[in-house]
């Protein structure tokens, strides 16, 4: 069994009368040590699939298994163990809190660790010299560009050294020379051993990962070679000094938005 194995992964959302169906049976292996790009547009599932993968969210039906565990028979404390365990979650939003610092953000998932005042600092710090943060333990959020405050969410997610990181558009608030540098970190985070799961909408970030999947309406379709040298399209526009993140971007101008033209 792959390290991480999604079977059927179903996801319906209802309100009132009307029934969404976010994920139609999505089956997925992550093997130890991938990185995996999920792409699609707006709307295609993505995020009800990185919810699912975390045990952040139920499906209406399927399984996930992590290591061997099956993630969705875990209830309450166990499920939260397994959270803090296995996996670091980074978000578009850098969720950060406002009126604590740097090391303090970075050291909030071992506030109910079993570790003294101490190692949670010693953990806190060591993350943080891990994303190039050594020198601003001390700085508040408002302290720090966009790019470090992302980077210092990259550390709260790594601070209890977890296998797998699942990030949602963890570029999507940047701009393209820091987005790089934060898809430059999580490479080499992965490069280190970490298997990361990625959601983004930009298609030039595909380059980092190892392997890029597409879902569109709720299901994977294959990630053409249409859809690839979009990506490298996008890579010329950039060095050309171009952004190429956010909505309006050169993915939406190149038709991305459009459902993809896919072999039968
Ligand atoms: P993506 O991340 O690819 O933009 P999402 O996973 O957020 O897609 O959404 C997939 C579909 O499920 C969309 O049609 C969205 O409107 C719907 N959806 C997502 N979350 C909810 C929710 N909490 N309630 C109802 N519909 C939802």
């Amino acid at each position: 069994m792959a390290f991480i194995t999604a079977d059927r992964l179903s996801k319906q959302y209802r309100s009132g009368e009307v029934t969404v169906d976010a994920l139609k049976g999505v089956s997925l292996d992550v093997e130890e040590g991938e990185f995996l790009a999920v792409v699609g547009e707006s709307g295609a599932g993505k995020s009800t699939l990185l919810s699912l993968l975390g045990g952040l969210d139920r499906p209406t039906a399927g399984s996930l298994h992590v290591n061997d565990l099956d993630v969705y028979g875990l209830r309450g404390e166990r499920l939260a163990d397994f959270r803090s365990e296995y996996l670091g979650f980074v978000f578009q939003s850098f969720q950060l809190i406002t009126y604590l610092t740097a090391l303090e953000n970075t050291m909030l998932p071992l506030a109910i660790a079993p570790m003294k005042a101490k190692e949670k600092r010693a953990a806190g710090i060591h993350a943080l010299k891990r994303v190039g943060l050594g020198d601003k333990l001390d700085r508040l959020p408002h302290q720090m560009s966009g790019g470090e405050q992302e980077r210092v969410a990259l550390a709260r997610a790594i601070v209890n050294d977890p296998p797998v990181i699942l990030a949602d558009e963890p570029t999507g608030n940047l701009d393209s020379k820091n987005g790089e540098a934060v898809m430059k970190l999580l490479q080499d985070l992965n490069r280190e051993g970490i298997t990361i799961v990625m959601v983004t909408h930009n298609l030039g970030y595909t380059k980092y990962a190892s392997r890029t999947i597409k879902l569109q309406d709720g299901g994977i379709v294959p990630f053409t070679d249409t859809d690839a040298s979009c990506a490298v399209a996008f890579e010329d526009e950039q060095e050309e000094g171009r952004s190429i993140v956010g909505s309006g971007s050169a993915a939406e101008r190149r038709g991305f938005s459009e459902p993809a033209a896919l072999p039968a």
